[in-house]
């Protein structure tokens, strides 16, 4: 079955709890009192005549005399506040979500952690950041150049975003039992119980306060309040056990270094309440896996949002700009939507995309019907400004007040909808460092302000160039079912990028388009590409080693074991073992390029396959007998 993973922010909690254990509700008291900014940095910034303010402008870091007084600053702060040792912390390539990765200085126990850039001797970039850097400043010089061309004058522009985090908890003792969770991150074997997500028994439940979930999540969002990330929002999710927290948005190197820390607070503070948290995109088969909603607008450095048409319309005294970016905005999509899938091209992905479980690996984006029509006009010449329509809803209820709701819905089933002054890159990965995903948007926003700026610099009118693109790109635009069978059969007609396979999207990160985006934008070189598109397969091939070793393990150990005790036939086992085993042999006689599409096939049939055999016979060996955590005792605690 395909389920939406949507985010819905579930129904008021019933108004009375029904325990009697107190808990202590999350407080903004102590609010950022462990991050080296604004109020809680003041004292010591003053003590160096210098203010909060100095902070804002990052150019610090580059005066030396400066940054001197600011780490004296930093120092005192930290040492004050009970630290003793400091830790650079950057952010590598390819980490798994539990390891940390980099904004503003914070604190935690006995040690202050400075964000940090991570180059190799010859000065190319080994990490997540220094491309997204790049990139935000590529992006803010040429927009700034396209606004300039249209006859506006600003300060830069910079992305901003809000990531919804989905996450599973589940108890610690069934954790302990499944070897796969502990190694993968995910269960390569496990038969559904009874009840999945049907019916939404876990969705729509009220917080159970008895249950020790919520004190979690809880302390989880007063650790971050701590730390001044605004973790603000917090729910339940489709799937058994699966829940999701989203902070207010704000730029995006602050947000996606909140999101990372966010995440180590997770892990770290669940088994403090008997759980652990899962970020892996899909820990569990036949319910939803997570993602991690990219929600994400462009606005000048003084705030006018672009993606607001109204308000940057009234801000800039100009209709225009909001057509001339959008256009700039679809141009883009359609034009590098490969390197968004490549963006995105985690190995848990592998089971939400694809044809696997929605939004599909068609890139498109949805406009809404209101929009579309509009840009349609506009590209056909009738150049007029754009006023999204609303519409009242009455609840038919005398005392209830009308609702005013926006032009649009969101499209759920779209990677990319336009969700209201922002869109909402929906098929991120829950455990993905979202830096190269925002790199990717940030890039293909720059070529497009750089190539309208360009044409208008050359003669042309804004609204030329725009129509022109549109009249190229609207093919990108899609407002129907992202899940109708029939959409990527005719994507693929329509020319869009229909990518199934992340291994294949990884391998279009070279070609020369990419390249040349890149590194004529001065954000990564070829060689840097090369480099990570290397070091990305090479991820993919040791997940996909380690699962595989991993259910060896556990059909050796626990399934034929099981067997025997229960005097059920195991010979299909033992086959199942040498043909994988002999599979991995392959892949690592093969290339990395090659390597990673036999694991990705290795992975999505052969270990499928021997999964499906094995959870047939979890159905048939008595519990006592099965020594493996099971399904039931994975998701059902809350
Ligand atoms: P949903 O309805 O999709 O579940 P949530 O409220 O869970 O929405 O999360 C939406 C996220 O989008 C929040 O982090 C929010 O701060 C962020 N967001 C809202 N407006 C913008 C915007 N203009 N730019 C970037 N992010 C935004
Ligand atoms: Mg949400």
């Amino acid at each position: 079955p395909v389920y939406e993973s949507s985010s819905v922010t579930q129904p008021a909690a019933p108004a009375v709890p029904t325990t009697t254990k107190s808990l202590t509700p999350a407080t903004l008291d102590g609010y950022g009192e462990n991050a080296f900014w604004g109020a809680s940095a003041e004292k010591y910034l003053v003590k160096q005549g210098l203010t909060t303010d100095t902070l804002r402008d990052p150019m610090w870091v580059k005066d030396m005399a400066l940054a001197d007084k600011i780490a004296a600053a930093v120092l005192e702060w930290a040492v004050d506040h009970g630290a003793n040792t400091f830790c650079h912390w950057f952010q590598p390539m390819c980490a798994t979500s539990r390891h940390g990765q980099t904004g503003q200085i914070w604190l935690r126990g006995d040690s202050i952690f400075i964000p940090a850039c991570f180059v190799a001797y010859t000065g190319k970039a080994l990490d997540e950041k220094i491309p997204l850097l790049r990139a935000e400043q590529a992006m803010s010089r040429e927009g700034t150049r396209l606004f300039k061309a249209l006859g506006h004058s600003i300060d830069g522009l910079l992305t901003n975003i809000g990531l919804e985090q989905e996450l599973f908890f589940i108890p610690s003792d069934a954790y302990y039992k499944r070897p796969d969770l502990q190694m993968c991150g995910r269960t390569v074997l496990g038969r559904s119980p009874a009840l999945g997500q049907e019916g939404s028994t876990h969705y729509m439940a009220p917080i159970n306060t008895t249950k020790s979930v919520f004190p979690c999540m809880q302390e989880i969002q007063q650790e971050c309040y701590k730390v001044g990330i605004p973790l603000k929002t917090r729910h339940r999710e489709v799937a058994p056990n699966q829940y999701e927290f989203a902070p207010m948005f704000g730029h995006v190197v602050g947000q996606i270094d909140q999101n990372l820390v966010a995440m180590q607070l997770a892990a770290e503070i669940a088994p403090k309440h008997g759980l652990r948290a899962l970020f892996h995109e899909k820990p569990f088969q036949g319910v939803n896996g997570s993602g991690k909603h990219n929600n994400w607008s462009l606005s000048t450095k003084c705030g006018a949002q672009l993606l607001n048409p109204e308000e940057i319309t009234k801000r800039m005294g100009d209709f225009k700009v909001f057509p001339i970016v959008m256009a700039a905005l679809i141009s883009g999509v359609d034009k590098y939507g490969d390197l968004m899938r490549m963006a995105i091209a985690s190995p848990g992905n592998d089971f939400r995309l694809g044809a696997m479980e929605a939004p599909p690996a068609v890139i498109s984006m949805y406009l809404g019907e209101d929009m579309t029509k509009y840009l349609t006009k506009f590209m056909n010449g009738e150049v007029m400004e754009y006023i999204p329509s609303t519409t009242d809803i009455d609840l038919g209820v005398s005392y209830c007040p009308k609702v005013t709701a926006p032009a649009e819905d969101r499209n759920r089933t779209s990677p990319f909808p336009y969700g209201g002054h922002r869109f909402e890159f929906r098929a991120v990965g829950s455990s993905q460092n979202v830096s190269m995903v925002n790199t990717v948007l940030a890039a293909l926003a720059a070529r497009q302000f750089k190539e309208i700026a360009d044409r208008v610099e050359a003669g042309e009118s804004g609204v030329a160039v725009a129509q022109s693109l549109l009249k190229k790109h609207m093919k990108s635009v899609f407002n129907g079912d992202g899940y109708d069978p029939g959409w990527p059969v005719k994507a693929r007609k329509d020319g869009l990028w229909v990518v199934e396979s992340g291994v294949d999207a990884i391998k279009m990160f070279t070609d020369a388009k990419n390249t040349e985006l890149f590194s004529s934008l001065q954000i990564l070189t070829p060689e840097e590409v090369t480099a990570r598109q290397e070091c990305m397969l090479a991820h993919y091939i040791l997940t996909v080693e380690t699962e595989v070793l991993c259910m060896i393990d556990m059909i050796k150990q626990h399934i034929i074991p099981s067997c025997k005790k229960a005097g059920v036939d195991d010979s299909a086992c033992t086959t199942a073992m040498s043909e994988m085993e002999s599979a991995l042999k392959a892949v690592h006689a093969a290339s990395t390029a090659d390597g990673a599409t036999m694991c990705r096939t290795l992975r999505l049939e052969k270990m499928r396959t021997v999964r499906a055999g094995i959870d047939e016979l979890e159905g048939i060996i008595p519990a006592e007998m099965w020594t493996l955590g099971t399904y039931k005792e994975l998701m059902f605690i809350d």
